[in-house]
């Protein structure tokens, strides 16, 4: 279960790492590609509206509820593992 502790653990994290995104420190920049930076701060963005919509822990897709070990692993995951495979799949169909 997430409680009202862990969500405010994981929005600090959140911020956090949107703040490293916006502010990248020198040398620790261009390994990533425009594309999958742009990526990682909307789920960034949406995980935080999540929060504050209280919807935060769930998959987006099937509302099924996230795994604590799951959100620890990557707090901005808007989807369960399995709809994240689903759409992975989809994605490289196209
Ligand atoms: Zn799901």
């Amino acid at each position: 279960m997430i409680d009202a502790k862990d969500i405010e653990t994981f929005r600090k994290l959140l911020k956090q790492e949107l703040a490293e995104i916006e502010n990248p420190l020198p040398g620790k920049t261009s390994s990533e590609g425009k594309e999958s930076f742009l990526r990682q701060r909307l789920r960034l963005e949406g995980a935080l509206h999540r929060i504050d919509n209280g919807m935060f822990g769930r998959c987006c897709s099937c509302d099924e509820k996230l795994d604590r070990l799951f959100l620890n692993a990557d707090p901005a995951a808007p989807f369960c593992d399995f709809c994240e495979e689903e759409i992975e799949v989809s994605r490289q169909a196209r």
